[in-house]
């Protein structure tokens, strides 16, 4: 599958038993795991660390597996603590904190809000130190899949000189630039979240409170909503994700409609009025998707390399390592023996779906009033508050105990679903025939 027809000499032939595209959180993760387990891995990351990259606030059980890498007190030192996630609406003239510490899972109780040029440097740094062979400034520009024959990839250095390998197992960890989804054409939009966003980092932003508490804050409005990330040294993450309408409407600079944008929502136009924009104003476009395939005979896609959902909830980062985290199973054990490593890998390919699927549900309605009035008027009846709260810190895996006050939670919003229909809204007085709300600043 030729992703680059330029024709270039070759440097030797080095062969190894897993070669993994994308040196971010999913390929540093695979590779530092499989080096650990005695395979010789290379590592090929085509920009260097540390560099910038979005999808800087983490979840509770991004924690286990910084334990798991033995990288907890590097994170430790470079991150903001984040104890919850905390959501504002002027519609509702309201806000809500969820703490982690208030959910079901009471190991992981609290998360980290970073840079990701910080992060992905440690997670990089921590994949050579386990013995694999990470290089940067290599971009992988062709891969020929032949499990049986062998596999061959070619990538390019920045003198332009031409690398070939001869790995007996690929991953694809590339994030977004999905090199084998896109080069075998499997890679479909989601149908179901067409957005897109806008963002910039900030100094000189008011905290939502008195004092600034770790929190992120997503900040809901009529056509999607804005997150406030707070970052070491007094920056702020400020982005907008919305439909493709609000963006097709920008006329003039990205920067200016980005600003425009903060300003036009009371909450958020308040806590910038004393900013500055210290960065260039960034757009992602072309927002979800999946691969139609996420695994074949000696080779897998992990993190965004196979699929993409919208970051409301954080979960990108967790959902990329975890699966790097599985997905390295998979190929230690086809490594081995790939009988029995197909089983594996319709499990690690379930796994991976499910996890999306449990987040996707909240995020295909999170625009609706019915979940958006669930999140200010937050109840506990059946631990529905306490479920909701474990699904936000990432526990999509939880056991049955765990996932019926999920359930409920579900349950009770399709009921409200149904009374909506009648006319009826939730409010502090429980549900009741209600008249539209004015916009007002939630303080
Ligand atoms: C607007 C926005 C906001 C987000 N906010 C959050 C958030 O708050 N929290 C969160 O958890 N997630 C967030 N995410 C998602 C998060 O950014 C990703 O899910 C996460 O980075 C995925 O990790 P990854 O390792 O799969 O891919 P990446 O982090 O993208 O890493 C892939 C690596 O592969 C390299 N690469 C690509 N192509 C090649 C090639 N041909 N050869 C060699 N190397 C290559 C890239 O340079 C990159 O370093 C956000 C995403 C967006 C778009």
């Amino acid at each position: 599958m030729p992703l680059d027809a330029t024709p270039a000499p070759l440097v030797g032939e080095t062969a190894c038993d897993v070669l993994i595209i994308g040196g971010g959180p999913a390929g540093s993760t695979a590779a530092t795991l499989l080096a650990e387990k005695g395979r010789t891995v290379v590592l090929l990351e085509k920009d260097h660390h540390p560099r910038f990259h979005i999808g800087e606030s983490l979840l509770p059980l991004n924690l286990r597996i910084f334990e798991r890498l033995g990288v907890q007190d590097e994170i430790a030192a470079i991150g903001v603590h984040k104890p919850g996630a905390r959501f504002v609406s002027d519609e509702h003239g309201k806000h809500t904190a969820f703490s982690f510490a208030a959910g079901l899972n009471q190991d992981y109780t609290y998360s980290y809000q970073v840079r990701r040029s910080s992060f992905d440097e440690v997670l990089f740094h921590r994949a050579q130190t386990a013995g694999a062979d990470a290089r940067e400034g290599m971009r992988v520009l062709d891969v020929a899949l032949d499990a049986r024959g062998g596999h061959r990839v070619c990538a390019r250095n920045e003198a332009g000189a031409m690398h070939a390998f001869r790995p007996r197992f690929v991953m694809d960890c590339s994030g977004r630039d999905t090199v084998l989804a896109t080069a075998m054409g499997s890679k479909a939009r989601n149908p179901h979240n067409n957005t897109a966003a806008m963002y910039g980092h900030f100094r000189g932003v008011a905290p939502f409170g008195e004092a600034e508490d770790g929190n992120i804050t997503i900040h809901l409005f009529d056509e999607g909503w804005f997150w406030m990330i707070p970052l070491p040294d007094g920056v702020m993450s400020i982005g907008v994700v919305s439909n493709p309408g609000f963006f097709k409407r920008r006329r003039g600079e990205v920067r200016d409609y980005f600003l425009e944008t903060l300003r036009a929502v009371p909450s958020v136009a308040r806590r910038i009025a004393d900013a500055e924009l210290v960065s260039e104003v960034t757009t992602t476009g072309n927002y979800s998707y999946a691969s139609k395939v996420m695994h074949g005979d000696g080779w897998l896609m992990a993190g965004d390399a196979y699929a993409f959902i919208d970051p409301v909830f954080s979960s990108g980062v967790l959902l990329a390592m975890a699966s790097a985290e599985m997905g390295a199973e998979v190929a230690d054990t086809w490594l081995d023996d790939p009988a029995r490593a197909a089983p594996m890998a319709r499990a690690f390919e379930a796994k991976v779906k499910r996890a999306i699927g449990s987040l996707s549900w909240l995020i295909y309605r999170i625009n609706t009033p019915v979940l958006r009035d669930m999140f200010m008027e937050p109840r506990n009846r059946f631990r529905m508050r306490e479920g909701l709260v474990s699904l936000l810190a990432g526990d999509v895996h939880a056991n049955a105990n765990r996932q019926l006050p999920v359930l409920a939670f579900k349950a009770a919003f399709y009921a409200l679903s149904l009374a909506y229909r009648f006319g009826y809204r939730l409010g502090p007085q429980g549900l009741t025939k209600a008249a539209p709300r004015a916009l007002a600043p939630a303080e």
